[in-house]
């Protein structure tokens, strides 16, 4: 998961990284509350935005409120900005570069900085890669201070110590935040220290269930923020956090991984017959989440049959048999339900599925071909 800049901002924060001074604006109404000179910044999960104006300098009220208007209307990249970050402005005399990862080919925490930050740095890593610094950490014991020292000495900033306590900040918040990537750039000297101006932060969404409350905090800002057009399904697909794709056919499919999933979705473009999503259970599924997923994929109206292919391996097929029967129970109305399934528990979840009259198929094709038959004649 991607953190929005406010988010990463608000992170740095809490961690005693400087950062400037920022409110979230998220409709033309609020840029009164804009203190000018002020720097806008568009909020949306891609990078680039100060090269695809995404990044606006206002010096007056008016020019505040224009440029809110302007931007809460602008998409970059495909991503609709979904709110503003209106910060006091900065005086810059360099940019610099600076953010701790995973990196993969030593399988190690690294320090990466450069000179030469700023909105080039993805040229300069293409053209002139020497001028990026790359620092290993040995993950048994952590940043030394020589290490910070020889980068500053590097970039030429003049505070050491003040320099060294920020990156340890970074990398405290890689390991106790699970973030694969903490970054900044740029990263400015002023008068008043080192400021973070812009915050990049991914975080590994599997370590969730150590991170429940801030993930899901930054999960709902997201989802409350995000004006992107919804169906029910696709609504309910995200407040649950289950993988769907709306497609333009009327055959709904769910499989229980993605590999299954795409064997589906060709199978039924070869028998001639159009799926109406893509959803996958992501290969550990249970009843719930098989339940769950009937729910979102039959929310959207053109559903007319929905094929639900399994191969079961982690998953259970008595639990997914489950699912299927829960979500029966609880719906008068339902159209056609085919489902191939076998793998673990493969008898106990045909039993139960046979008991409410869906008649489990072995052969794949045969699924497939029976959906699309069905389809056809409704
Ligand atoms: P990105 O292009 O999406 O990475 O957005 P950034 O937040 O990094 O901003 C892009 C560029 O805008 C920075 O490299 C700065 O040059 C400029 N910028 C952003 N905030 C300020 C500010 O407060 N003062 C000044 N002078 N420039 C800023
Ligand atoms: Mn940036």
């Amino acid at each position: 998961m991607r953190l929005l800049e406010f988010q990463a901002k608000q992170l740095f924060a809490q961690y005693a990284i400087p950062v400037p001074r920022g409110i979230l604006i998220t409709s033309p109404e609020e840029a009164a509350k804009i203190k000018t000179p002020a720097v806008l910044k568009a909020q949306v999960a891609v990078g680039g935005r100060g090269k695809t104006g995404g990044i606006r300098a206002v010096e007056t009220a008016e020019e505040a409120a224009a440029g809110v208007k302007d931007l809460l209307q602008m998409s970059i990249k495909g991503y609709p900005i979904c709110g503003i970050l209106a910060e006091e402005k900065v005086a810059i005399t360099h940019e610099f570069y600076l953010s701790v990862l995973y990196d993969k080919k030593t399988n190690s925490p690294m320090i990466m900085a450069s000179q030469a930050g700023g909105v080039d740095i993805e040229q300069v890593a293409r053209e002139n890669p020497e001028k990026i610094l790359r620092q290993t950490i040995d993950p048994f014991i952590g940043i030394q201070k020589y290490t910070s020292r020889y980068i500053a000495k590097q970039l030429g900033i003049g505070n050491v110590q003040e320099f060294a306590t920020l990156v340890e900040r970074l990398y405290a918040i890689l390991l106790e935040c699970d973030a694969t990537l903490v970054e900044i750039n740029p990263l400015v000297e002023t008068s008043h220290g080192l400021i973070a101006l812009d915050a990049k932060l991914l975080v590994d969404d599997k370590s969730g269930f150590r991170h429940g409350d801030l993930f899901a905090k930054i999960r709902k800002e997201q989802n409350d923020l995000d004006k992107g057009p919804r169906t029910e399904a696709e609504r309910l697909a995200k407040e649950r956090e289950i993988t769907y794709v709306a497609l333009d056919g009327n055959i709904a499919m769910i499989a229980d991984g993605a590999g299954t999933g795409m064997l589906t979705l060709d199978l039924i473009q070869d028998e001639g017959g159009r799926s109406a999503n893509f959803c996958e259970m992501g290969g550990l599924a249970n009843a719930k989440i098989m339940n769950e997923s009937i729910e979102v994929v039959l929310a959207n109206p053109r559903a007319k049959v929905l094929l639900i292919t399994l191969i079961g391996g982690l998953t259970r097929m008595d639990e997914i048999a489950d699912g299927i029967a829960q979500y029966i129970q609880a719906h008068t109305k339902t159209i056609p339900i085919v489902v191939r399934m076998c793998g673990t528990q493969e008898e106990a979840g045909k039993a139960t599925l046979r008991n409410i009259g869906i008649e489990p198929l072995n052969d794949m094709a045969k699924a497939v071909q029976a959906a699309v038959a069905m389809a056809r004649a409704v």
